[in-house]
């Protein structure tokens, strides 16, 4: 029999106390790999104990008593494993990456027990069959709606030997998605390419090669050396500026190449493996694909929407980019190199194309877009649009000394939440930028503030100076955590961005459109070193230069969406060979090969490790409702106007999963979006 931990060992554990620091912050100072499993151990205890209670309870089922119960429930988990899953994408350790994959089957299993609890179930589904009898406000009825769909997508209607079945399909899930990122993670770490002396270093500017300085003193190399790895915040400037077109080359096979190298850290057998469990998955619910059942609980609601609208950009990119291609080509002529071109040269020949047409050098810009200076930009806009202050307080006891907090204080000056800034890369972190919470806003508690965090790869260096993209990358990851900061709800399952995958990128994408806005970038554009105000002359020609080159960032998109789309409208049980499928995929859609795509399926982390699989569409068809959106503020000639910004904020920002999103919307907007907006901002309507 195994052992029961001591009570002592649990009374020491620091994710077992009552959080009384700051705001009720996590112990990241004190907390341990080892603290994780005895402390998991016993909030899936409590919220079993909990669950049981409720099912078991005499009193016929209500509201109160089942719904809001189970919403209310399981707090100690919910704590554990939004800290345990949050350090383990920004600061992670070999100890912390072992209680990973040690516990991600039994957390599933946990998650599984929960979801699948029969007596619970069988309550819920007696509310919800009666759910318009009960006299619900439309907040009580969405989180039966939701609480009901989630136990139902869980599999709680299985029975028998397919609900067995069920339940190990999740858990081997759950352990291969880990697999998936840790593999990635270790390609990633493994790849490095030193650049010798000047020759190496042709055609970067200095920003990229302080960066590329402190890349190489992260891998250990001699003090001085430059090197370049697969970050994107230094891979994709190389490719832009590197005159080295051999290099270019190996930088940009090393990026396609991830997670497809035999060997131990193959990822081709492990998402196989996932699109077949998937494929069981759906079978088991009684869908045709897993793209069908996964698209039950979505905005869009069927493939035939989401390709009808990818495909809406898909032709009309392919022909602008022809148009491009040509001058592409021609200035590779101009410049004496080869053609015809390949997709390593792409990045590079459109930026000389963009510093012929539009005059504009990334490395000319950079100076104005101090990563200090756009953090207060971001911040001076929530401020315009919703009233919010930020408040930094230095020396909290946070996980990594990088990470910052600010406190945020509504218009009355009330703290509504803590805000966490964890922007540089290093080898602990995950890739990418996202936004997370270690407390959702909700009014469990007498209510509870909330913890939001935002995490970028930006290259650091001594001051951080930001490509426009990083800009943007910047605004979009704080427009996820405005959505969490402003959420007014009353239950958890429907706080901030709680909301259907393909609703939850608006108030992100959104927000990317005043990093654009002259008011701001005149406030806040201001040179690190002189503080002078970014020229006008340079402002207009970043502004006229949003449409140029996004036929490339379209197909590059659009491609993976697509191959997204079919790989998982798979009918059940067809074998899959993801590098064969994916080739044939590329030829029938006619992915350009000079411009190829942004992911490929051995690395693609929002498929295998991110929960949007049959849902990387998610983001056009959020900028859709993103570029209508901004539309309604363009109308009124005001990128402030107060009561489409109020508006915004009631409909948008602050109702979680309070509403249908296409009923939010409508609410916000007086109509429903129009796809127009999107493809003219784009560049691919004839203007
Ligand atoms: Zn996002």
């Amino acid at each position: 029999m195994k052992q029961e931990t001591p009570v002592a060992a649990l009374a020491a554990n620091p994710l077992l106390r009552n959080r009384t620091g700051p705001y009720g912050l996590p112990p990241f100072r004190e907390v341990r790999p080892e603290h994780f499993e005895p402390a998991f151990e016993q909030a899936m205890r409590e919220q079993l104990a909990e669950v049981d209670a409720i099912a078991n309870q005499p009193e016929p089922p209500t509201f109160h008593n089942t719904v809001q119960a189970f919403d209310r429930g399981g707090r100690l988990y919910t704590r554990i494993d939004l800290l345990f899953h949050n350090l383990a994408a920004s600061e992670t350790s070999p100890q912390l990456q072992t209680v990973q994959r040690e516990m991600a089957p039994r957390l599933a299993a946990h998650e599984n027990a929960v979801a699948m609890h029969e007596g619970l179930f069988a309550r819920i589904d007696s509310l919800h069959r009666r759910r318009h009898e009960l006299d619900l406000d439309d907040e009580d009825l969405a989180l039966l709606e939701r609480v009901h769909c989630d136990f139902v997508l869980a599999g709680a209607k299985l029975a028998g030997q397919s609900r067995e079945r069920h339940g190990r399909i999740a858990e081997e899930l759950a352990q291969l998605t880990t697999r998936f990122a840790q593999n990635l993670l270790a390609e990633e770490a493994a790849w490095v390419l030193p650049l010798e002396g000047e020759a190496d270093l042709a055609g970067l500017p200095e920003s990229v090669r302080a960066a590329a300085r402190n890349a190489a003193a992260e891998r250990g190399l001699p003090a001085g050396a430059h090197a370049v790895t697969l970050s994107p915040s230094l891979a994709e400037p190389f490719l832009t500026f590197s005159s080295r077109r051999d290099l270019r080359e190996k930088v940009w096979r090393g990026r396609v190449e991830r997670g497809a190298h035999a060997g131990e850290h193959d990822n081709r057998p492990v998402a196989a493996r996932i699109v077949a469990l998937r494929q069981e998955l759906a079978a088991l619910h009684g869908y045709a694909s897993y793209a069908d059942y996964a698209l039950v609980d979505r905005m869009a609601q069927d493939t035939g929407a989401v390709l009808d609208l990818l495909e809406k950009a898909w032709e009309p990119a392919k022909a602008k980019a022809a148009q491009d291609r040509e001058r592409l080509t021609a200035m590779a002529r101009q410049l004496r190199e080869p053609t015809p071109i390949a997709a390593w040269d792409w990045r590079w020949l459109a930026e000389k194309v963009r510093q012929q047409e539009f005059d504009l050098d990334d490395a000319e810009l950079k100076p104005y877009f101090a990563l200090d200076n756009m953090i207060a930009a971001m911040f001076d806009v929530a401020g315009r649009l919703f009233g919010l202050t930020f408040v930094e307080q230095p020396g909290a006891p946070l996980y990594h000394p990088d990470v910052r907090l600010w406190e945020v204080h509504d218009r009355t000056g009330r703290l509504i939440g803590v805000f966490l800034g964890d922007n540089f890369a290093r080898p602990t972190k995950r890739s990418g930028a996202w936004m997370n919470v270690y407390r959702s806003q909700s009014e469990i508690d007498g209510g509870t503030l909330p913890i939001v965090a935002n995490n970028n790869n930006f290259a650091k260096a001594d001051p951080t100076l930001l490509s426009f993209e990083d800009v943007r990358t910047l605004f979009h990851e704080f427009g996820h955590g405005l959505h969490g900061l402003l959420s007014q709800v009353r239950h958890e399952r429907l706080s901030g961005t709680c909301v259907l995958r393909d609703f939850v990128e608006l108030p992100s994408q959104l927000f990317e459109n005043w990093a654009l806005e002259p008011q701001v970038l005149e406030r806040h554009a201001r040179h690190w070193k002189t503080g002078e105000t970014i020229p006008q002359a340079l402002l207009d020609k970043l502004l006229r230069a949003r449409q140029f080159d996004q036929a490339w960032a379209t197909i590059q998109y659009t491609g993976p969406a697509l191959i997204d789309m079919a790989l998982h409208s798979l009918p059940a049980g067809t074998p899959v060979d993801v590098a064969q499928f994916e080739a044939q995929q590329q030829r029938a859609l006619g992915v350009p090969e000079d411009i190829g795509q942004r992911h490929h399926l051995t690395h693609f982390q929002h498929l295998f490790a991110g929960g949007y699989a049959a849902g990387y569409y998610v983001y056009m068809w959020a900028e859709v409702l993103e570029a209508d959106a901004f539309d309604a503020f363009t109308e009124t000639g005001d990128p402030f106007h107060g009561d489409t910004a109020e508006r915004l904020h009631r409909h948008i920002y602050s109702t979680g999963g309070k509403h249908q999103p296409a009923k939010a919307y409508r609410a916000f907007r007086g109509r429903d979006p129009q796809v127009d907006s999107m493809l003219r901002k784009r560049g691919l309507l004839p203007s």
